[in-house]
């Protein structure tokens, strides 16, 4: 198995680079923001829980977030591996995904950073607002999400670099270059399939 944790801030492009990647090395993408959005317009007791924080660019409690991951990881016990893309966005998270992985006998083998520039990231998702229709890029929400990786999701990146697992990448380039660099560092553990 090889287990994957694209990381990066609001609109650096991991759910784009998270498709490319499932595609070519044939792993599992799991989103914690298209579950999340999942649940709000099924209109569940989880989606409704979350889409209060979502709507004001705070993170949903870490338990919700675990136990949803929990089910997920369930559901495909024979999956060549996982890109977790968004997740995990706080230190507890990355505590309670390594204790999940190890209780299947595997490991994060691999965390990309994806680095952008603010001023790009900003643009970025005020622009995806525009076509997504997505509730939370507007500009108040926007600023609070960035304040939100500042603070809280930040400290994952120096927990995988303190285990010896992250490798920053630069994203402000073009998608199929930037794909290319993350490649890269990929088929160091595994070889592409398409
Ligand atoms: P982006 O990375 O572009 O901000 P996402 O789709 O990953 O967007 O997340 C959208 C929202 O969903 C976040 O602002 C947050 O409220 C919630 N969310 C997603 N993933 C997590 C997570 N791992 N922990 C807590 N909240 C999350």
């Amino acid at each position: 198995m090889f287990n994957l944790v694209l990381f990066g801030p609001p609109g650096s492009g991991k759910g784009t680079q998270s498709e490319n990647i499932v595609k070519s090395y044939q792993l599992q993408h799991i989103s914690t923001g298209d579950l999340l959005r999942s649940e709000v317009s099924r209109h569940t007791p989880l989606g409704t829980e979350a889409k209060k924080y979502m709507d004001q660019g705070m993170l949903v409690p870490d338990e919700v977030v675990i136990g949803m991951i929990s089910s997920k990881i369930d559901e495909t016990p024979d999956a060549r591996g996982f890109v977790f893309d968004g997740f995990p966005r706080t230190r507890t998270q990355a505590e309670a995904l390594d204790k999940l992985l190890e209780f299947k006998n595997t490991k994060i083998h691999l965390v990309l950073s994806l680095e952008v520039p603010e001023q790009d990231l900003i643009a970025r998702l005020v622009n995806r607002g525009i076509t997504s229709g997505r509730s939370d890029d507007n500009e108040e929400v926007i600023t609070a999400r960035i304040k939100e990786y500042h603070s809280k999701t930040e400290p994952v990146a120096r927990y995988y670099n303190e285990h010896g697992k992250l490798e920053r990448v630069p994203g402000h380039n073009s998608v199929p270059d930037t794909f290319k660099l993350l490649s890269k560092h990929i088929t160091k553990y595994l070889l592409p399939v398409a």
